[in-house]
């Protein structure tokens, strides 16, 4: 099966055009959202739960092919998004439950 890296370097796409496309997916994933949650003026749009859910992986397969468009093998896209996902991951938490044990 191809995976995000298969399919990556198999489409021929600048690292612009992927910046691009990762822009319009977060459009479509917005719209898609603020017409879930009856936001003012998006509500007619009738998306559902599942649109919202699509869009979300719509522009996390978009995000991927960046990353994989800038590693060289398979091995190294999946070690660097294992690394970097541990990192930001960790920050995240931090950011989210502070640790209490230091001066404010
Ligand atoms: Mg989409």
């Amino acid at each position: 099966m191809f995976g995000i890296y298969e399919l990556t370097k198999t489409d021929p796409k600048s690292l612009q055009e992927r910046a691009l496309k990762l822009s319009e997916e977060a459009g479509e994933l917005a719209q898609a959202v603020l017409s879930v949650t009856n936001a003012p003026g998006s509500a007619y749009k009738n998306h559902s739960i599942d649109d919202v859910r699509e869009e979300a992986v719509d522009a996390a397969i978009v995000a991927l092919s960046l990353l994989a468009h800038t590693t060289e093998t398979r091995e190294e896209f999946e070690n660097e998004l294992h690394r970097l996902m541990i990192g930001k991951c960790a920050k995240w938490s931090e950011k989210i439950s502070p640790r209490r044990d230091l001066p404010e």
